[in-house]
């Protein structure tokens, strides 16, 4: 007689098991969690283009926020402090603080857009510190970051994001670590080829658009 299987039963088999968790890729991880959108889309850059990853999406996955943390972490070497700029930066350099075991700081924009620290944020002259980011485009929030540390004395030893979309170009004056390394293919809106099929195009990132 055969023996019917549950259609639940084949469930463990189809994941991979935790022990090789932090080998699956990083864009999976976007995928598996509507991350990875495709559409059309206006970057913070004023470019068009068919692929946006919203780390947010991934990130609201404690479990996976910590793992990238710890990939991150690993890629560095120990600080006293990491150092974000918010909010993008906030969940994944807390995570790479928590696995350095170092404190986490975060820089704001005042009304003039400066990044700045506040809410009584300190740092001390000779402190060191790491540069987190959840996607460095140009690096230009993580630049300015490294500039408020380095103006108040702190030595910057490196920087990281989960995901680097300049394919490796982004120089930040300091050693550089990425999950993945994208090459984001991107238009000008009068070449973009999307536009010229008549698509709508949506704007998702979290910064205020005028
Ligand atoms: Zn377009």
């Amino acid at each position: 007689m055969a023996v019917r299987r549950r259609s639940s039963d084949a469930l463990p088999e189809a994941r991979p098991p935790s022990c090789i968790f932090e080998f699956v890729r990083t864009l999976d991880r976007f995928r598996e969690t509507g991350a990875y959108l495709r559409g059309h889309f206006r970057l913070t850059s004023g470019l068009h283009s068919e692929e946006y990853l919203q780390c947010a999406l991934v990130l609201q996955h404690p479990t996976i926020a910590e793992q990238f943390g710890k990939q991150l972490a690993s890629k560095l070497g120990k600080a006293d402090l990491v150092a974000s700029p918010a909010i993008g930066g906030l969940i994944i350099g807390h995570e790479v603080a928590r696995a350095i075991g170092a404190r986490f700081i975060f820089t704001e924009r005042d009304a003039a857009g400066k990044m700045t620290l506040r809410r009584g944020f300190t740092v001390k002259p000779g402190e060191t510190a790491i540069v987190i980011e959840d996607v460095v485009t140009t690096g230009g929030s993580t630049r300015e970051v490294i500039e408020v540390l380095q103006a108040a004395g702190v030595k910057v030893l490196g920087a990281g994001s989960i995901i680097d979309r300049s394919g490796g170009k982004a120089d930040l004056g300091v050693p550089r670590v990425a999950l993945e390394t994208m090459n984001v293919v991107a238009y000008q809106p009068d070449e973009c080829p999307l536009c010229k099929q008549g698509l709508p195009v949506e704007k998702p990132g979290s910064r205020p658009t005028s």
